[in-house]
């Protein structure tokens, strides 16, 4: 069960069928663009939607907001050095302000960043600072339905040949993300976290954590590594942090606040630097972009997210959730992890072409029938076409994420999404793909149009 009860509520939207009808085609069939007040079950993200604590809310009323040397830096300052180790610690406003601070200080045009996998906005920023982001996830990745506990992992084999071969001198860093969002929420053992860290000392290599959800995979560690059994999802973050020499942290996701994130360092020299980018870009180093409110509430949420009892429920309603997907015949990516769960469009909706975009037609079908919000994680997402509008490029899979925000929804809110999806699946082949009338040059699945393409018969 929950391990909280909830003191204050907001009430639900619950548009109705033909509402929903309009909306959608008033937004040209774009999700992004209906509004929040349209959605009843919003699973677009987990990313600043969690609910806060009383006790992270009461910190936040304490916060101090001077501009320099606040309380609240400094309470938030102990709590990311118990949890983490690092030397220097700085707060952003959120991961990508992280991601490019470090990026742009660390990397140059011509050097490489290799990861288990780059998220997309670690992949932007290592690209725009010039560099390379090269992926290197896991043979066991590539295999949706494998219930493998760690494909999360790097592939070691690739890691140590990069290192060793001609690129190796242009390798500038390697990213571990935990847990792997671009690779279905996937964990890292404990064990590839230690190899990649003793091959990135061998190689003189600077090694940091993408560590958004580093308590979801603390949890996962102490369920599925069998060394880590006996320990608390605590030590295993702080063993963990330890092995790297710095990390990002988008704090909208692991420390349950609304906005937040930070850069830990050991490197005095690349700190210093750091530092001087981000009191001309976010802020001065005690607050980098938030209100002391901010530090008080990521600091109280860090402390909370590694309960055994929170992370203990979290896991067990993906798990429930994903049992009443698999009874609605729906393919997820296994196992299921825990910040989201990834539905196979592709093997649900094969009449469709991936240039009619499967992902997109179920992502419209569960807003359609229950007022759910999804992400597609397809061929809308990340395919290509040419001039004429000829597809030349579909994605590996055809994927739509329901994200699950932190103690936001209920079972029995989840009991909805199970239903809504066990209807569509039922007449599965009645499901109409889209095209796309129009389009941006990058990132087209934020700002596209579409129209929807009849099913022949
Ligand atoms: C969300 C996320 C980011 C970016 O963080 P924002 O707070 O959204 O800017 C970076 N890396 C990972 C793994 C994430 O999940």
């Amino acid at each position: 069960m929950e391990p909280y009860r909830i003191k204050v509520v907001e009430p639900i939207p619950q548009p109705t069928r033909q509402q929903r009808e309009e909306a959608l085609k008033r937004v040209h069939y774009n999700l992004f663009d209906l509004r929040a007040e349209e959605v009843t079950i919003d699973l677009l993200t987990d990313s600043g939607t969690g609910a806060l604590s009383a006790a992270q809310l009461a910190a936040g009323m304490a916060g101090d907001e001077s501009y320099s040397g606040s309380r609240s830096f400094y309470r938030f300052h102990e709590a990311v050095t118990e949890l983490t180790g690092y030397a220097h610690i700085l707060p952003a406003h959120q991961g990508r302000a992280a991601e490019r601070i470090l990026f742009s200080t660390l990397l140059e045009p011509g050097r490489i960043v290799l990861a288990n996998t780059h998220f997309d906005t670690t992949r932007a920023n290592v690209e725009l600072a010039g560099a390379e982001a090269r992926d290197l996830p896991c043979a066991e990745a590539r295999n949706l339905d494998s219930p493998a506990p760690f494909k999360g992992n790097i592939d070691l084999d690739a890691l140590a040949a990069t290192l060793a071969g001609p690129d190796g001198s242009r390798v500038a860093m390697v990213v571990m993300t935990i847990t792997n969002n671009g690779g279905g929420g996937q964990p890292v053992s404990m064990d590839n976290l230690k190899r990649t860290s003793a091959l990135c000392r061998r190689y003189g290599v600077p090694f940091f954590l993408d560590a958004a959800r580093f308590a979801e995979n603390a949890w996962l560690v102490t369920r599925h590594e069998a060394a880590y059994r006996d320990r608390t999802p605590r030590q295993v973050a702080e063993e963990a942090f330890r092995l790297a020499d710095g990390c990002m942290m988008s704090a909208k996701k692991d420390a349950i606040v609304h906005i937040g994130g930070f850069i830990g360092l050991n490197d005095p020299e690349l700190a210093q630097r750091c530092e001087l980018l981000l009191i001309a870009t976010e802020g001065f180093a005690t607050y980098g972009g938030l209100a002391g409110r901010d530090l008080d509430m990521m600091a109280q949420g860090l402390t909370e997210v590694t309960e055994p009892a929170y992370l203990a429920e979290r896991a067990d309603v993906a798990a429930h959730l994903a049992q009443r997907v698999r009874a609605a015949g729906v393919d997820i990516i296994e196992p299921p992890g825990m910040h989201a769960l990834y539905l196979n469009a592709g093997r649900l909706l094969p009449h469709i072409p991936p240039h009619h975009f499967p992902g997109h037609a179920l992502a419209c079908q569960l807003y359609l029938e229950g007022g759910i919000r999804s992400a597609e994680l397809g061929s809308l997402y990340l395919g290509e076409e040419d001039e004429q509008g000829n597809p030349v490029k579909s994605a590996p899979y055809e994927l739509v994420r329901l994200a699950l925000p932190r103690r936001v929804y209920t079972r029995s809110h989840y009991d909805h999404v199970g239903d809504t999806l066990a209807r569509i699946a039922k007449r599965a082949d009645s499901v109409h793909g889209f095209r796309i009338v129009e389009q941006s040059p990058i990132l087209r699945h934020f700002r596209a149009t579409l129209a929807p393409v009849p099913v022949e018969s």
